[in-house]
């Protein structure tokens, strides 16, 4: 039912945001992830997902979901603290811990949730909390619930965070960064950080959503991959939805930090523990993650090829040598047509506007998978030439 009031108090942002090119539409898969899915009903190569190591349909990853489900059933019923916490959420975080070189880790049933939680769990009011610009929304969203000082510092700018911490008075201070930068695919540079951090007695987090199962030789992510002791970065965070392939988020530290979650992290307190089966899910990612190198092998080799085809085509990529590959656009109107030339050949790659991104640096964020064949990014690669070639036809006078 309509409501006269609501509606008309929503729609002139609805339309405003129309008109500048920014609506946000959904669209509706009937596949699974992988390299091919169906969208709207139609057969596409997908370069959007962060599916990075090809796990979300994995037969094994299914396996153990399918029995999860038939041991534990599906709804975990309650909040961890209550009686939601089953064995197999107790397993993985022990995995998860080991895995990391930690002494504990904390499952969160989204990585959302696992920012919100951990930052305002640790800072409040009288303390500092200092986040590069570009971080996540929900590291920065976690910053201004908080209720600590926040100032941010700008992206990659380790002297630039250094003259924040010298000019605060903040009793604590939480510094948090993405590891690898979701919309730009560059990784913080996390020794410099780390050396910053500490001099000024602040806390390092890192948000590893897009480091985890990819970086490093063990898949262990960018701590792992830039040689950083686990010391130097004192709260470690990375998501289950991504190159995991199944759903959460942990944060990894101390006993001290573990317990100070379970005891004040309100998002971790007030919400319904994820489906035991899809603990048991990610149980066997992350053992995919240990046994099968050859997955972040591949996936390097593609994003290689597609950076190599890239630059030959003048395009302009980013710092990036992540699975994230954006390709920059600028204008919003123009990344947007050049989305859906590439859908009309048969490839989804989405465009991503501001508030997402700054102003003026609209992309193609094209990420790429280990179970890409070399063949499919060829084909993207050739089908954004055709694509280039058709608007830049069309734009002259
Ligand atoms: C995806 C993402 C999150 C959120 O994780 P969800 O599990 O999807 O809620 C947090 N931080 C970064 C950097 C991300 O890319």
């Amino acid at each position: 039912m309509p409501h006269a009031s609501l509606d008309a108090a929503l729609g002139p942002a609805l339309t405003a945001r129309r008109a500048q090119s920014l609506y946000r539409q959904r669209r509706t898969l009937a596949s699974p992830q992988g390299p091919e899915v169906v969208v709207d009903g139609r057969h596409l190569v997908g370069f959007c997902s962060n599916d990075y190591l090809g796990l979300a349909n994995h037969p094994d990853v299914i396996k153990a979901f399918r029995a999860g489900a038939d041991d534990l059933g599906v709804g975990s019923g309650a909040s961890h603290l209550v009686c939601g916490h089953s064995r197999e959420h107790h397993a993985l975080e022990e995995e998860l811990a080991a895995f990391c070189g930690r002494e504990r880790a904390l499952l969160f049933s989204t990585g959302y949730m696992a920012n919100l939680g951990t930052v305002t769990a640790l800072v409040g009011k009288g303390d500092g909390i200092f986040e590069d610009r570009l971080n996540h929304a929900s590291l920065l969203d976690a910053g201004l619930l908080s209720g600590a000082r926040f100032q941010r510092f700008s992206h990659n700018d380790p002297e630039h965070l250094e003259r924040r911490l010298a000019g605060s008075d903040a009793r604590r201070r939480l510094v948090a960064v993405d590891g690898v930068f979701s919309m730009d695919g560059d990784c913080a540079p996390l020794v410099d950080l780390a050396r910053v951090a500490n001099a000024h007695d602040g806390w390092l987090m890192v948000d590893d959503a897009h480091g985890f199962g990819c970086l490093g030789e063990r898949g262990a992510g960018t701590l792992d991959a830039q040689g950083v002791a686990e010391a130097q970065v004192p709260i470690y965070m990375a998501t289950l939805g991504k190159a995991l392939g199944t759903a959460g988020a942990f944060v990894a530290g101390s006993e001290a930090l573990i317990e100070t979650l379970i005891q004040f992290a309100r998002s971790y307190i007030y919400t319904t523990a994820l489906p035991p089966a899809v603990a048991a899910a990610t149980r066997a990612s992350l053992r995919l993650v240990q046994e099968e190198a050859w997955r972040r092998t591949e996936l390097n080799e593609r994003i290689a090829q597609f950076r190599d085809g890239a630059r030959a085509l003048g395009l302009t990529l980013m710092d990036s040598r992540t699975a994230v590959q954006p390709v920059l656009i600028g204008d919003d109107r123009r990344a947007l047509a050049l989305a859906s030339a590439l859908e009309q050949k048969g490839y989804w790659v989405v465009a991503i506007r501001p508030p997402t991104v700054p102003k003026g640096s609209a992309r193609l964020r094209v990420t790429l998978s280990a179970s890409h064949s070399r063949a499919q990014v060829a084909g993207l690669l050739s089908a954004l030439a055709d694509s280039l070639h058709e608007f830049a036809s069309v734009e002259a006078p």
